[in-house]
């Protein structure tokens, strides 16, 4: 099916303004994507029609709302196909999602001597919470390194993972990159030799199907931000003997079952993990994005996504930047750097272009390292964007390189 392009973007009412009186072009998309009308009419909704706290509700708006939000939790299951609603947990986003896990797992499975293995791709939100951890643990952090294609050299794992091995933490789809890794046989690897293995899904979960029991994942995390949905609020997948054996990250209400000065006995899940009053119009809100995202369809997004990709690549090829990381199959972000012009400056001449693009490391120092450079232009692209903003990208990224 193709997209109708120009419905989809009038559905978008920040993309329909002008930036320094020209048409903004928003190629910002992996840092977050921009949120169609019913979305913030959902969010509307739910402040104007049924807002109240949710969970043990005696009153009409409290149990309204616990429904919407326990909808969310139910469509969130249904998209990532989990085994069932209780293995969903709504965070405020990645970060904490893999700091939960990274606090929780590490109580119970993690111990002095033991390694987790974290890739040179991630993003730091999935390298500094296991290097928390291992400090306070005593665990051992080891690198399963890339190759200078950006492709993961997960053979290596056959020698990385010992006996102390407990975790691998690792990206679907990398923010700098693009490269889509191979989580079922990585987690295929893992299982053989008793591993687990956490995924950051936060730029996989809007532009793939998402499988975890086909994937065969521990723990799967992303943020509703980048699928079009409100900020604040995330998830966290995990498997369900994992989850039950794991202590709680955070104490509070909701989170128990029985408060006694003598102890505490916790809540069943998803609600051990859910301590304090939660997002609760923004979950309602992120079951609207993901309404619009599986109307669309998220296949059919790819696909256009691919063909924006593929487009703009050749353009800048052809224009000779250097572009980091061409594996088959990567997802739409474009990173890049043209000699003898520091990136920070071709983002800030582009934005008077009305062109929003991000410059900079990505959250992703282990990866600069890896090439040598301090940061990159990046473009990454959403099913709203068009080739004509590509065309407009490429003309305005001449003219600021011909005035260095
Ligand atoms: N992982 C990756 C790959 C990301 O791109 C990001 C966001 N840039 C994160 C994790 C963190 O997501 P959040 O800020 O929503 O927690």
């Amino acid at each position: 099916m193709s997209l109708d392009i120009d419905k989809i973007r009038a559905d978008f009412p920040i993309l329909q303004q002008k930036i320094y009186n020209r048409p903004l072009v928003y190629f910002d998309n992996a840092a977050t994507t921009q949120r169609p009308q019913q979305v913030i009419d959902a969010l509307i909704r739910t402040y104007t029609e049924y807002y109240g706290n949710i969970h043990r509700a005696a009153h009409f708006l409290a149990d309204k709302a616990t429904m919407a939000y326990e909808e969310t939790r139910a469509k969130v299951r249904n998209l990532i196909n989990a085994e069932s609603s209780d293995q969903i947990i709504f965070t405020k986003g990645t970060t904490e999602s893999v700091n939960l896990v990274a606090f929780s797992f590490g109580e119970s499975f993690i111990h002095e001597g033991d390694e987790i293995i974290v890739s040179e791709m991630e993003h730091h939100s999935n390298i500094v919470p296991w290097q928390l951890l291992a400090g306070r643990k005593g665990a051992k952090i080891i690198m399963l390194p890339i190759d200078n294609n950006g492709r993961l050299l997960i053979e290596q794992l056959d020698t990385l993972i010992t006996e102390r091995t407990r975790l691998i933490a690792v990206t679907h789809v990398s923010n700098v990159l693009g490269t889509r890794n191979p989580i079922q046989e990585i987690a295929r690897i893992a299982h053989s030799k008793g591993v687990r293995i956490l995924v950051d899904g936060a730029q996989a979960a809007a532009h793939l199907l998402i499988d975890v029991q086909d994937l065969d994942v521990d723990f799967y995390a992303f943020s509703a931000h980048k699928m079009y949905g409100p900020n604040g609020v995330g998830v966290l997948y995990g498997k369900k003997e994992l989850l039950e054996q794991m202590p709680p990250y955070q104490g509070g209400g909701e989170m128990i079952s029985e408060v006694k000065f003598s102890g505490t006995t916790y809540n069943e899940l998803p609600y051990k993990f859910e301590a304090g009053t939660p997002n609760i119009s923004g979950v309602i809100a992120f079951g609207a994005a993901i309404d619009y995202l599986q109307n669309i369809g998220i296949e059919n997004a790819a696909s256009w996504e691919t063909e924006l990709l593929n487009y703009a690549t050749a353009k800048l090829t052809q224009m000779g930047v250097r572009i980091y990381g061409n594996q088959p199959g990567k997802s739409g972000v474009i990173s890049f750097n043209v000699d003898g012009v520091h990136f920070f400056d071709l983002g800030t001449m582009l934005d008077k272009f009305g062109i929003a693009v991000r410059t900079g490391h990505h959250c992703a120092d282990p990866l600069m390292d890896h090439f040598n450079i301090q940061g990159t232009v990046r473009v990454s692209l959403a099913f709203y964007n068009t080739k004509e903003e590509i065309d407009v990208f490429i003309e305005a990224l001449k003219k600021v390189i011909s005035m260095f």
